[in-house]
């Protein structure tokens, strides 16, 4: 069968290499804890919980398409104006709105060597063309990302911090990553970890979202507010990005369980302490337990870290996880992200904390 007698996609999408998200299988294990995909031990605000199932009780009525509600809360924690604020179903589908509405094919999109996967993948989708800037110390290097603008660059997606090393840009740098681009040139800020952040030197963005014009910070609620599996996003952004986001997304791209959880979990701001200050002890004592062990993390500042396996020896990132998921503790591969001898772990109860440790004090002396 050739191709011409049946529909082909355009081009660029056959070259995507599907997301593959965290596992959650651990077959033969007595008790899986999953920690493949940066979600909080401490689950959504009991606050969620209750506007969800009172949401469910109107499940035949349409959501309100703007999802002011929410746009509201999330405006009162911050002290942003809601007209800046577009909600969507998860950050992802925002990446993929911002790239569909400002990339013509044959448009370049900038993003960093270790970056999220996510901004390949919308690249490509909307028609354009991936270039990846070179990293330093698995740290974005902004001269990396100016030295890749060309006449046909379009957008740069930056996660701040990153993922999957858990490293992030000062401030300073940001500005000067901003400085240096074009005015036309949409740089997008994903600060999908910001509320883990405890650095002076770090700023999600809403400063230069509101001091410039090419600038968009885009947000979560699948990470500290635990609500990942209802699909919350938002992005603060000027008015003409939101204005032109708003006309080529779906009427009612966030659902009504969604808007009235969100709304409900943003308020709980003694929630997300409790999850940043449990990161913040964990991540620390992880980092600490695992470099005793031999074993090298990346410095980072999110709800993950990156472990780094020794490239001789025989204990291989790949044994490595297949060690750990035998005893129920699902980590991340992240060849497809430049580490292939590397696993990814989130930051965990402390019960899952201990057991990754002890099971690679063991692998590693076995
Ligand atoms: C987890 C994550 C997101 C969030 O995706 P959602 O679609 O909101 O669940 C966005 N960016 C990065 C870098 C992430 O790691």
């Amino acid at each position: 069968m050739s191709s011409l007698d049946r529909p082909t996609p355009r081009p660029g999408v056959m070259n995507i290499a599907a997301y593959v998200p965290g596992s959650d299988s651990a077959p033969g294990a007595m008790k899986v804890w999953k920690l493949s995909s940066n979600e909080t031990p401490l689950g959504p605000s009991p606050a969620a919980r209750e506007a969800l199932e009172n949401a469910g009780r109107h499940l035949e009525l349409y959501p309100d398409g703007s999802a002011t509600k929410l746009r509201e809360a999330i405006a009162e924690t911050y002290g942003l104006n809601p007209a800046n604020i577009l909600c969507s179903n998860g950050s992802d589908e925002l990446l993929g709105l911002l790239a569909q509405t400002y990339l013509t094919a044959g448009d370049e999109g900038i993003y960093s060597e270790h970056g999220f996967l996510v901004y390949r993948i919308q690249i490509l989708a909307s028609g354009g063309v991936p270039v990846i800037a070179p990293e330093k110390d698995e740290r974005a290097d902004v001269d990396a990302i100016l030295a890749a603008v060309t006449e046909r660059t379009k957008i740069v997606f930056l996660a701040n911090p990153n993922n999957p090393t858990g490293t992030y840009l000062p401030v300073d740098e940001v500005r000067r990553l901003q400085r240096g681009l074009p005015g036309h040139v949409l740089l997008v800020l994903d600060a999908a970890y910001a509320e883990y952040v405890r650095r002076n030197d770090y700023e999600a963005g809403i400063e230069l979202v509101s001091s410039s014009e090419n600038v968009v910070m885009t947000r979560t609620f699948s990470k500290i507010y635990g609500l990942a599996g209802l699909r919350i996003g938002w992005m603060y952004a000027p008015a003409h990005v939101v204005d032109a986001v708003n006309r080529v997304r779906g009427p009612f791209n966030v659902n009504a369980l969604a808007i009235e959880a969100g709304a409900a979990a943003i308020r709980d701001k003694a929630h997300v302490e409790r999850a940043a200050v449990h990161n913040e002890e964990w991540r620390t004592w992880l980092t600490d337990e695992l470099t005793k062990l031999g074993l090298r993390v990346t410095p980072s500042i999110g709800n993950f870290v990156l472990i780094h396996f020794p490239e001789n020896g025989g204990k291989t990132a790949e044994k490595a996880d297949a060690f750990l998921t035998a005893r129920g503790f699902v980590l991340r591969r992240v060849t497809g992200y430049g580490f292939p001898n590397a696993l990814r772990m989130t930051v965990g109860a402390e019960e899952a904390n201990r057991g990754v440790v002890s099971a690679l004090a063991e692998f590693m002396g076995g």
